[in-house]
Protein backbone atom coordinates (compact mmCIF):
# COMPACT_ATOMS: atom_id res chain seq x y z
CA UNK A 1 0.00 0.00 0.00
CA UNK A 2 0.84 3.68 -0.56
CA UNK A 3 1.71 5.68 2.15
CA UNK A 4 -1.30 7.58 1.38
CA UNK A 5 -3.10 4.58 1.59
CA UNK A 6 -1.88 3.57 4.42
CA UNK A 7 -2.78 6.38 6.54
CA UNK A 8 -6.65 6.98 5.25
CA UNK A 9 -6.76 3.06 6.07
CA UNK A 10 -6.01 4.19 9.81
CA UNK A 11 -7.81 6.97 10.04
CA UNK A 12 -10.57 4.52 9.20
CA UNK A 13 -9.80 2.45 11.52
CA UNK A 14 -9.67 4.03 14.14
CA UNK A 15 -12.94 5.29 13.58
CA UNK A 16 -14.37 2.18 13.33
CA UNK A 17 -13.13 1.88 16.64
CA UNK A 18 -14.81 4.30 18.16
CA UNK A 19 -18.23 3.15 16.80
CA UNK A 20 -17.26 -0.19 17.54
CA UNK A 21 -16.88 0.62 21.29
CA UNK A 22 -19.97 2.83 21.43
CA UNK A 23 -22.19 -0.10 20.70
CA UNK A 24 -20.12 -2.50 23.03
CA UNK A 25 -20.51 -0.65 26.10
CA UNK A 26 -21.73 -3.65 28.54
CA UNK A 27 -19.98 -4.33 31.32
CA UNK A 28 -20.13 -7.28 34.17
CA UNK A 29 -18.58 -7.82 37.54
CA UNK A 30 -15.61 -9.95 37.52
CA UNK A 31 -13.76 -10.84 41.15
CA UNK A 32 -15.78 -8.01 42.80
CA UNK A 33 -14.71 -5.17 39.91
CA UNK A 34 -17.05 -4.34 37.56
CA UNK A 35 -15.06 -4.39 34.12
CA UNK A 36 -15.63 -4.45 30.15
CA UNK A 37 -17.21 -7.52 28.49
CA UNK A 38 -15.43 -6.21 25.54
CA UNK A 39 -11.63 -5.15 25.37
CA UNK A 40 -12.06 -3.43 22.66
CA UNK A 41 -13.72 -0.07 25.29
CA UNK A 42 -9.98 0.35 26.64
CA UNK A 43 -7.79 -0.33 23.71
CA UNK A 44 -5.31 1.94 22.85
CA UNK A 45 -7.10 4.47 25.36
CA UNK A 46 -6.44 3.15 28.74
CA UNK A 47 -2.76 3.25 29.87
CA UNK A 48 -0.54 0.13 31.00
CA UNK A 49 1.58 1.78 33.92
CA UNK A 50 -0.43 4.77 35.52
CA UNK A 51 3.10 6.42 36.36
CA UNK A 52 3.54 6.92 33.17
CA UNK A 53 2.60 9.32 30.64
CA UNK A 54 1.45 7.71 26.95
CA UNK A 55 4.26 7.10 24.98
CA UNK A 56 5.28 7.88 21.04
CA UNK A 57 7.59 5.64 18.97
CA UNK A 58 8.44 5.55 15.52
CA UNK A 59 9.55 2.58 13.63
CA UNK A 60 12.40 3.49 10.86
CA UNK A 61 12.00 0.58 9.28
CA UNK A 62 8.08 0.49 8.66
CA UNK A 63 8.00 4.43 8.48
CA UNK A 64 5.23 4.26 10.84
CA UNK A 65 4.46 5.77 14.28
CA UNK A 66 2.71 3.89 17.16
CA UNK A 67 1.51 4.19 21.07
CA UNK A 68 3.38 2.93 23.72
CA UNK A 69 1.74 2.19 27.58
CA UNK A 70 -1.59 1.51 26.55
CA UNK A 71 -4.28 -1.44 26.87
CA UNK A 72 -4.24 -3.42 23.33
CA UNK A 73 -7.56 -5.72 23.42
CA UNK A 74 -6.32 -8.29 20.84
CA UNK A 75 -9.59 -8.85 19.27
CA UNK A 76 -9.28 -10.03 15.28
CA UNK A 77 -13.32 -9.47 15.72
CA UNK A 78 -14.51 -6.72 16.79
CA UNK A 79 -11.28 -3.97 16.99
CA UNK A 80 -10.15 -3.33 13.24
CA UNK A 81 -6.63 -1.67 15.05
CA UNK A 82 -6.14 -4.92 16.64
CA UNK A 83 -7.41 -7.57 13.91
CA UNK A 84 -4.77 -5.26 11.36
CA UNK A 85 -2.13 -5.82 12.85
CA UNK A 86 -2.61 -9.47 13.87
CA UNK A 87 -4.30 -10.56 10.55
CA UNK A 88 -1.28 -9.04 8.92
CA UNK A 89 1.10 -11.84 10.95
CA UNK A 90 -1.24 -14.57 10.28
CA UNK A 91 -1.54 -14.00 6.21
CA UNK A 92 2.43 -14.04 6.48
CA UNK A 93 1.99 -17.38 8.44
CA UNK A 94 0.18 -18.76 5.88
CA UNK A 95 1.65 -17.63 3.10
CA UNK A 96 5.24 -18.59 3.88
CA UNK A 97 3.23 -22.47 5.08
CA UNK A 98 1.53 -22.46 2.00
CA UNK A 99 4.83 -21.14 -0.06
CA UNK A 100 6.52 -24.03 2.21
CA UNK A 101 4.49 -26.93 1.48
CA UNK A 102 4.34 -26.23 -2.54
CA UNK A 103 7.98 -26.23 -2.46
CA UNK A 104 7.75 -29.47 -1.13
CA UNK A 105 6.13 -31.05 -4.18
CA UNK A 106 3.05 -30.66 -2.07
CA UNK A 107 -0.34 -29.87 -3.39
CA UNK A 108 -2.98 -27.28 -1.52
CA UNK A 109 -6.69 -26.78 -2.20
CA UNK A 110 -9.48 -24.33 -0.96
CA UNK A 111 -12.20 -25.63 0.32
CA UNK A 112 -15.29 -23.86 1.65
CA UNK A 113 -18.16 -25.10 3.68
CA UNK A 114 -21.53 -23.80 3.82
CA UNK A 115 -25.01 -24.92 5.15
CA UNK A 116 -28.40 -22.95 4.46
CA UNK A 117 -29.52 -20.07 6.46
CA UNK A 118 -32.16 -17.84 6.26
CA UNK A 119 -33.29 -14.25 7.83
CA UNK A 120 -33.42 -14.41 11.57
CA UNK A 121 -31.42 -17.50 12.06
CA UNK A 122 -30.04 -16.54 15.42
CA UNK A 123 -25.96 -16.58 14.94
CA UNK A 124 -24.78 -18.44 17.85
CA UNK A 125 -27.38 -21.35 17.30
CA UNK A 126 -26.53 -21.53 13.77
CA UNK A 127 -22.41 -21.45 15.15
CA UNK A 128 -23.42 -24.08 17.07
CA UNK A 129 -25.26 -26.42 14.92
CA UNK A 130 -22.04 -26.08 12.54
CA UNK A 131 -19.83 -26.93 15.10
CA UNK A 132 -21.93 -30.29 15.66
CA UNK A 133 -21.86 -30.92 12.32
CA UNK A 134 -18.53 -30.52 12.03
CA UNK A 135 -17.79 -32.67 14.68
CA UNK A 136 -20.00 -35.47 13.49
CA UNK A 137 -17.99 -34.90 9.55
CA UNK A 138 -14.44 -35.43 10.61
CA UNK A 139 -15.70 -38.90 12.80
CA UNK A 140 -17.20 -40.17 9.78
CA UNK A 141 -15.07 -43.15 8.93
CA UNK A 142 -15.91 -42.60 5.34
CA UNK A 143 -14.30 -39.40 5.46
CA UNK A 144 -11.06 -40.37 7.32
CA UNK A 145 -10.59 -43.29 5.00
CA UNK A 146 -11.33 -41.56 1.94
CA UNK A 147 -8.44 -38.53 2.67
CA UNK A 148 -6.10 -40.77 3.98
CA UNK A 149 -6.07 -42.83 0.84
CA UNK A 150 -6.00 -39.50 -1.04
CA UNK A 151 -2.98 -38.22 0.76
CA UNK A 152 -4.31 -35.90 3.00
CA UNK A 153 -1.81 -34.28 5.67
CA UNK A 154 -3.92 -31.51 7.33
CA UNK A 155 -5.97 -28.63 7.04
CA UNK A 156 -6.10 -24.60 8.13
CA UNK A 157 -9.56 -23.52 8.93
CA UNK A 158 -10.68 -19.99 8.44
CA UNK A 159 -14.15 -18.95 10.21
CA UNK A 160 -16.05 -16.19 8.34
CA UNK A 161 -19.04 -14.39 8.82
CA UNK A 162 -21.40 -11.48 6.57
CA UNK A 163 -24.77 -10.51 7.31
CA UNK A 164 -27.43 -10.32 4.18
CA UNK A 165 -30.14 -8.54 4.07
CA UNK A 166 -32.12 -11.27 2.22
CA UNK A 167 -31.01 -14.26 4.09
CA UNK A 168 -29.15 -12.78 7.26
CA UNK A 169 -26.32 -14.13 9.27
CA UNK A 170 -23.88 -16.61 7.08
CA UNK A 171 -20.91 -17.98 8.76
CA UNK A 172 -18.61 -20.31 6.64
CA UNK A 173 -15.63 -22.00 6.88
CA UNK A 174 -12.78 -21.59 4.19
CA UNK A 175 -10.03 -24.42 4.54
CA UNK A 176 -7.13 -25.22 2.95
CA UNK A 177 -6.28 -28.55 2.50
CA UNK A 178 -2.63 -30.09 1.97
CA UNK A 179 -2.28 -33.05 0.37
CA UNK A 180 1.08 -34.85 -0.55
CA UNK A 181 -0.56 -35.16 -4.49
CA UNK A 182 -2.55 -33.53 -6.69
CA UNK A 183 -6.28 -34.77 -6.32
CA UNK A 184 -8.97 -33.79 -8.79
CA UNK A 185 -11.57 -31.14 -7.27
CA UNK A 186 -14.86 -32.41 -8.78
CA UNK A 187 -14.39 -35.91 -7.75
CA UNK A 188 -13.30 -34.84 -4.03
CA UNK A 189 -15.90 -32.25 -4.09
CA UNK A 190 -19.01 -34.33 -5.02
CA UNK A 191 -17.93 -36.95 -1.99
CA UNK A 192 -17.09 -34.72 0.83
CA UNK A 193 -20.77 -32.47 -0.22
CA UNK A 194 -22.80 -35.44 0.31
CA UNK A 195 -20.72 -36.07 3.80
CA UNK A 196 -21.79 -32.74 4.34
CA UNK A 197 -24.82 -32.31 3.81
CA UNK A 198 -25.29 -35.78 6.07
CA UNK A 199 -23.32 -34.49 8.69
CA UNK A 200 -25.49 -31.66 8.82
CA UNK A 201 -28.99 -33.57 8.54
CA UNK A 202 -27.41 -35.12 11.74
CA UNK A 203 -26.01 -32.14 13.30
CA UNK A 204 -29.87 -30.62 13.16
CA UNK A 205 -28.76 -28.01 10.49
CA UNK A 206 -30.41 -26.93 7.90
CA UNK A 207 -29.01 -29.52 5.11
CA UNK A 208 -27.10 -27.32 2.33
CA UNK A 209 -27.78 -28.71 -1.30
CA UNK A 210 -25.19 -30.46 -2.95
CA UNK A 211 -24.07 -27.93 -5.38
CA UNK A 212 -23.61 -24.85 -2.84
CA UNK A 213 -22.39 -26.57 0.47
CA UNK A 214 -19.02 -27.54 -0.42
CA UNK A 215 -16.77 -26.22 -3.19
CA UNK A 216 -13.32 -27.17 -4.07
CA UNK A 217 -10.86 -25.35 -6.11
CA UNK A 218 -7.18 -25.55 -6.99
CA UNK A 219 -4.04 -24.27 -5.44
CA UNK A 220 -4.18 -21.62 -7.84
CA UNK A 221 -7.03 -20.41 -5.40
CA UNK A 222 -5.22 -21.65 -2.31
CA UNK A 223 -2.59 -19.13 -2.91
CA UNK A 224 -5.06 -15.92 -4.10
CA UNK A 225 -6.92 -17.09 -1.33
CA UNK A 226 -4.36 -16.83 0.97
CA UNK A 227 -2.92 -13.42 -0.11
CA UNK A 228 -6.06 -11.69 0.17
CA UNK A 229 -7.09 -13.36 3.50
CA UNK A 230 -7.63 -10.44 6.25
CA UNK A 231 -7.60 -7.62 4.09
CA UNK A 232 -10.97 -8.85 1.92
CA UNK A 233 -13.42 -6.25 3.23
CA UNK A 234 -10.69 -3.33 1.59
CA UNK A 235 -9.29 -4.84 -1.05
CA UNK A 236 -12.11 -6.43 -3.04
CA UNK A 237 -14.78 -4.05 -2.24
CA UNK A 238 -13.04 -0.94 -2.01
CA UNK A 239 -13.91 2.14 0.77
CA UNK A 240 -16.73 3.59 -1.20
CA UNK A 241 -19.92 1.48 -1.08
CA UNK A 242 -22.63 0.90 -3.24
CA UNK A 243 -25.13 1.79 -0.66
CA UNK A 244 -24.15 -0.58 1.41
CA UNK A 245 -26.01 -3.72 -0.23
CA UNK A 246 -25.21 -7.28 -0.67
CA UNK A 247 -23.56 -9.99 2.21
CA UNK A 248 -21.60 -7.54 4.77
CA UNK A 249 -18.65 -8.06 6.77
CA UNK A 250 -18.79 -7.42 10.50
CA UNK A 251 -16.80 -4.16 9.85
CA UNK A 252 -18.90 -3.02 6.93
CA UNK A 253 -21.62 -2.91 9.66
CA UNK A 254 -19.65 -0.64 11.79
CA UNK A 255 -18.90 1.32 8.95
CA UNK A 256 -23.14 1.82 8.65
CA UNK A 257 -24.17 1.94 12.19
CA UNK A 258 -24.63 5.47 12.44
CA UNK A 259 -27.67 5.82 9.86
CA UNK A 260 -28.69 2.28 10.69
CA UNK A 261 -29.56 1.06 14.27
CA UNK A 262 -30.22 -1.95 12.83
CA UNK A 263 -26.68 -2.65 11.88
CA UNK A 264 -25.68 -1.58 15.71
CA UNK A 265 -27.83 -4.84 17.03
CA UNK A 266 -26.52 -7.12 14.15
CA UNK A 267 -22.90 -6.35 15.28
CA UNK A 268 -23.13 -6.74 19.10
CA UNK A 269 -24.54 -10.07 18.46
CA UNK A 270 -21.71 -10.87 16.48
CA UNK A 271 -19.30 -9.64 18.74
CA UNK A 272 -20.73 -11.40 21.66
CA UNK A 273 -20.66 -14.62 20.02
CA UNK A 274 -17.66 -15.05 18.43
CA UNK A 275 -15.74 -13.09 21.67
CA UNK A 276 -12.94 -15.63 22.62
CA UNK A 277 -13.94 -17.35 19.03
CA UNK A 278 -10.62 -18.44 17.33
CA UNK A 279 -10.38 -17.11 13.88
CA UNK A 280 -7.55 -19.52 12.56
CA UNK A 281 -6.95 -23.17 12.98
CA UNK A 282 -4.27 -25.20 12.12
CA UNK A 283 -5.03 -28.87 12.21
CA UNK A 284 -2.44 -30.78 14.89
CA UNK A 285 0.88 -31.37 13.56
CA UNK A 286 0.41 -28.89 10.35
CA UNK A 287 2.43 -26.30 11.49
CA UNK A 288 5.80 -28.81 12.36
CA UNK A 289 4.76 -29.97 8.59
CA UNK A 290 4.66 -26.63 7.22
CA UNK A 291 7.65 -25.38 9.20
CA UNK A 292 6.01 -22.27 10.38
CA UNK A 293 6.72 -21.24 14.30
CA UNK A 294 3.28 -19.49 15.15
CA UNK A 295 3.25 -16.04 16.92
CA UNK A 296 0.61 -15.16 19.79
CA UNK A 297 -1.10 -12.56 18.88
CA UNK A 298 0.25 -10.57 21.71
CA UNK A 299 3.36 -11.27 20.60
CA UNK A 300 2.44 -10.17 16.38
CA UNK A 301 1.19 -6.70 18.12
CA UNK A 302 4.55 -6.35 19.97
CA UNK A 303 6.85 -7.02 17.32
CA UNK A 304 5.81 -3.25 15.94
CA UNK A 305 6.87 -1.67 18.46
CA UNK A 306 9.91 -3.38 18.97
CA UNK A 307 11.75 -1.67 16.79
CA UNK A 308 10.81 1.47 17.36
CA UNK A 309 12.29 4.80 18.53
CA UNK A 310 10.70 6.68 21.60
CA UNK A 311 9.51 10.41 20.49
CA UNK A 312 8.27 11.57 23.40
CA UNK A 313 5.64 11.29 26.41
CA UNK A 314 2.02 12.56 26.27
CA UNK A 315 1.04 14.06 29.95
CA UNK A 316 -2.86 12.88 30.91
CA UNK A 317 -4.45 16.39 30.13
CA UNK A 318 -3.52 15.94 26.95
CA UNK A 319 -4.20 12.48 26.30
CA UNK A 320 -8.02 13.07 27.55
CA UNK A 321 -8.23 15.99 24.64
CA UNK A 322 -6.90 13.78 21.65
CA UNK A 323 -9.42 11.37 23.12
CA UNK A 324 -12.10 13.29 23.35
CA UNK A 325 -11.81 14.66 20.20
CA UNK A 326 -10.88 11.81 18.31
CA UNK A 327 -7.28 12.67 17.07
CA UNK A 328 -5.32 9.51 17.75
CA UNK A 329 -4.62 8.74 13.92
CA UNK A 330 -3.86 12.37 13.50
CA UNK A 331 -1.44 12.15 15.76
CA UNK A 332 0.62 9.57 14.32
CA UNK A 333 0.18 10.68 11.78
CA UNK A 334 2.30 14.20 13.09
CA UNK A 335 4.79 11.81 14.59
CA UNK A 336 5.54 9.87 10.84
CA UNK A 337 5.37 13.72 9.31
CA UNK A 338 7.73 15.34 11.60
CA UNK A 339 10.10 12.32 11.44
CA UNK A 340 10.56 12.57 8.47
CA UNK A 341 10.33 16.48 7.78
CA UNK A 342 12.12 17.63 10.84
CA UNK A 343 8.87 19.62 11.29
CA UNK A 344 7.14 20.86 14.60
CA UNK A 345 3.78 19.87 13.93
CA UNK A 346 2.89 17.60 16.70
CA UNK A 347 4.24 20.73 19.61
CA UNK A 348 1.90 22.85 17.19
CA UNK A 349 -0.56 20.78 17.42
CA UNK A 350 -0.42 20.11 21.42
CA UNK A 351 -0.24 23.93 21.87
CA UNK A 352 -3.41 24.08 20.09
CA UNK A 353 -5.30 21.52 22.12
CA UNK A 354 -4.29 23.31 25.19
CA UNK A 355 -5.67 26.34 23.82
CA UNK A 356 -9.47 25.02 22.80
CA UNK A 357 -9.16 22.94 26.44
CA UNK A 358 -7.95 26.71 28.00
CA UNK A 359 -11.30 28.41 26.20
CA UNK A 360 -13.14 25.67 27.32
CA UNK A 361 -12.61 26.36 30.66
CA UNK A 362 -13.35 29.93 30.64
CA UNK A 363 -16.51 29.31 28.90
CA UNK A 364 -18.13 26.67 31.72
CA UNK A 365 -17.13 29.09 34.46
CA UNK A 366 -18.61 32.08 33.75
ZN1 LIG B 1 -7.84 -3.55 20.01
Amino acid sequence: FSKMEYATRRIERYALQEVARSILREMVERNGKMTYVHQVRNCLRAKITKQKGVTLFYNVEREQANFGNLQRCYSVWNCPICSMTITEGRRTELKQGLANWTDLGGHAYLVTFTNSHHRGDNLGDLLQGQKKAFKKFWEKTKVVKMLKRLGYQGRIVATEVTWGEQNGWHPHYHMIFFFDHEVDPNGIQSFLALEWQDACIKAGLKAPDLIHGVDVRNGTYAAKYVSKWGLEDEVTKGHLKKGLNGSLTPFDLLRGASANNHFKTLFKEFADVFKGKQQLVWSKGLKDLLGIEQMTDEELIEETEKTSIEIRELGDLIWQLVLKYEKRAHVLELVERDYKNGTNSLDDFIMGLAHIHAGEMIRNSS
